[in-house]
């Protein structure tokens, strides 16, 4: 019989919008994770702590086996995953996939196809479009957190238009009611226009008295800060801070992109998870070479959300845990909920064992976790798969920090 509790080993990629050295939350767990030789460099980026491998240890024989976590899911899927999610999905891999993001900058502005046009475009140009999965994502805040999500409400975007340098961008007919078509032309003449068109769009809009923005204040004084980031001719700038929500979370907030949702994200330590893909379209915040196609972009650009309240997920508490430390994430697919459980010192916590497989990582403070029979020491970095039917059971010693990604 396999064991339901499997300890994972992660990586740290170093993408250069992560933050640098020890500042990256990512870095910090990913150094604690055992079995990983990995240190710190603190010249260096690091953007996302991803789990990977299993690293078994063997007490009675003090040997350490490096296995694939995916090559014993495969063995034992009946077991850890369960016949309801292998029906559900058709495979023995898991659906989604949590990750720690460090955000020091700008994040490539982007969306994730829905699962037809994946299913098209991983056809078409697999090279490319690695898998025909669609990718919806969850970014769960663990420290103050900036993105862009989805677009504004269509009348604020209007009205931002107004504005003499922007006007350029809307179309040569006016159409009697500014819908989703015409938001769908703003941005794709935007993300079309050449360097110097949008250098010089953003140097007018640097010159406009700051009340033209209304209630977007934020706007003059974040063109600054991404043309630092990127470069004043990247068209990422202006569609994010003219059509899309600007949002500042703080930890415990969350937000979730639906399958084809325009986002990018700023600043922030971040909890991210997806549904299993590798599928994007990126358009800005990106050298040039790096951005695809616009008119595939616009093609497949959903309207979804369209308010900054709209791209909140909100958590409610999650009615199998015991002492009510646990909070549900639990967004509107398919592929996985989300737990928090965070305790303080001394605080105990139990979760009824879950109808499939989950990824839990503690990101904060030590404790014991009671599972299958066992007992394991739970610190910062920890990161454990856990198969279905199994109950949990949490003490804290100096606090714990618990998100766990589950299907079932
Ligand atoms: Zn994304």
């Amino acid at each position: 019989m396999v064991e339901s509790v499997i300890q994972l080993k992660c990586d740290c990629n170093q993408y250069p919008w992560g933050r640098k050295g020890s500042e990256s939350a990512a870095a910090r767990l990913c150094a604690k994770t055992p079995g990983t030789d990995f240190k710190i460099e603190e010249d260096k980026p690091y953007s996302e702590m991803q789990v990977h491998v299993v690293h078994v240890h063997r007490a009675s024989t003090r040997l350490h086996t490096v296995l694939d976590l995916q090559d014993v899911l495969d063995k034992h899927a009946e077991e850890l995953i369960g016949k309801n999610v292998l029906q559900k999905f058709g495979h023995s891999k898991l659906p989604y996939l949590p990750k720690v993001l460090s955000i020091a900058k700008a994040l490539p502005l982007q969306l994730h196809p829905n699962k037809e046009m994946a299913a098209e475009l991983h056809r078409k140009d697999p090279d490319q479009f690695t898998d025909p999965n669609h990718k919806p994502e969850i970014a769960l805040a663990l420290t103050d957190f900036e993105s862009f999500c989805g677009f504004k409400p269509l009348e604020d975007i209007e009205a931002l238009m107004q504005l003499e340098p922007l006007q350029q961008f809307l179309p040569d007919t006016k159409k009697p009611k500014f819908d989703d078509m015409t938001l769908k032309h703003v941005v794709k003449t935007i993300l079309s226009a050449s360097d110097e068109t949008i250098a010089d769009v953003q140097a007018a809009l640097l010159k406009q008295p700051k009340e033209k923005f209304g209630k977007d204040t934020y706007i003059p004084d974040l063109i600054p800060r991404l043309q630092a980031q990127y470069d004043k001719t990247d068209p990422g700038t202006i569609v994010a801070l003219i059509t899309m929500n600007y949002l500042t979370l703080k930890a415990g907030d969350s937000i979730y992109i639906p399958a084809d949702g325009i986002h990018a994200y700023l600043s922030g330590d971040i909890i991210e998870c997806m549904a299993r893909s590798n599928n994007v379209l990126n358009t800005g915040f990106c050298p040039r070479a790096d951005r695809n196609n616009v008119e595939l972009f616009c093609k497949c650009l959903t309207f979804t959300p369209h308010s900054a309240e709209e791209a909140i997920l909100n958590s409610t508490s999650f009615d199998r845990s015991k002492n009510g430390k646990t909070k549900l994430y639990g967004p509107p697919m398919s592929e996985f909920d989300m737990l928090a459980t965070i305790l303080s010192s001394g605080e105990k916590e139990t979760i009824s064992a879950l109808g499939g497989p989950s990824i839990m990582i503690n990101v904060n403070g030590e404790g014991k976790m009671k599972a299958g029979g066992k007992s394991y020491d739970v610190k910062e970095g920890y990161v454990f798969f856990i198969g279905k039917d199994t109950e949990t059971e949490f003490e804290a010693d100096s606090g714990l920090q618990i998100y766990r990604a589950y299907v079932e």
